[in-house]
């Protein structure tokens, strides 16, 4: 049997580029394609300095390309939270920290082909880091992410990024049954905040890695 792989390269290489010029022009200083989770992880990894700080807020992306474990080679301090040995007392302490490192690497949960980016939060960190923050910021987002428009952005972020979000963290919310979005009144519901960032924020300097792989949720 021969291999079907080379259309489905070429297109996502098309749409990369397309959403990285959209990128450049809303304002990111640096937009680029990477075919593969290892060459994501080598981009970002020439990006982030060595020995600088990195905050790494609630992301699965940036875990399954095995950036924490690059940063942690070259010596940067790495602050997260999904630290099992965190306690009610430390954590608001780490949150802190994610926020104010030097870098702020992330992924999101949606973006529109004319590089507008969803994001749906709970606790309202991680948007809050997307939206200010002193340090830089770097984005890394899967191609399963794209959508055409905000519309259908935030009903990814709503229907098919925090369904398993959810599952992750262990609540019971509607969507964990359905497997889609009801836009529910549990007491545990999990999308409490959202963030459409349309252009970088002023005074951000935010860069941005799309990959032409699957990641995250
Ligand atoms: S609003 Fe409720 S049902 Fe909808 S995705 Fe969020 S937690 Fe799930």
């Amino acid at each position: 049997m021969g291999s079907y792989d080379g259309p489905v390269k070429q297109t996502n290489e098309a749409l990369g580029a397309n959403i990285a010029k959209a990128l450049l022009a809303n304002g990111y200083k640096s937009a680029v394609y990477a075919a593969t989770a290892e060459e994501a992880r080598a981009l970002a990894a020439a990006l982030i300095p060595d020995g600088c700080t990195v905050g790494v807020p609630g992301t699965v992306t940036v875990r399954e390309v095995g950036l924490i474990e690059k940063l942690a080679e070259k010596k940067c301090k790495v602050f997260h939270h999904w630290d099992p040995a965190l306690t009610s007392e430390t954590k608001p302490g780490r949150l802190k920290d994610e926020n104010s490192a030097d870098w702020f690497v992330t992924s999101s949960n949606a973006i529109t082909v004319d590089g507008c980016m969803v994001n749906i939060d709970g606790t309202g960190n991680r948007v809050a880091g997307m939206a200010w923050g002193t340090g830089k910021i770097l984005f890394i987002i899967g191609l399963n992410k794209v959508e055409r428009d905000l519309e259908r952005a935030i009903a990814r972020a709503r229907n098919v990024a925090t369904p398993p979000n959810t599952v992750r963290v262990g609540m019971t919310t509607p969507c964990v049954k359905l497997g889609y979005c009801v836009d529910c009144k549990s007491p545990e519901r999990s999308c409490r905040a959202i963030l459409i960032l349309e252009r970088v924020p002023f005074g951000r300097e935010a860069h941005v890695v799309l990959v032409g792989q699957k990641l995250g949720y």
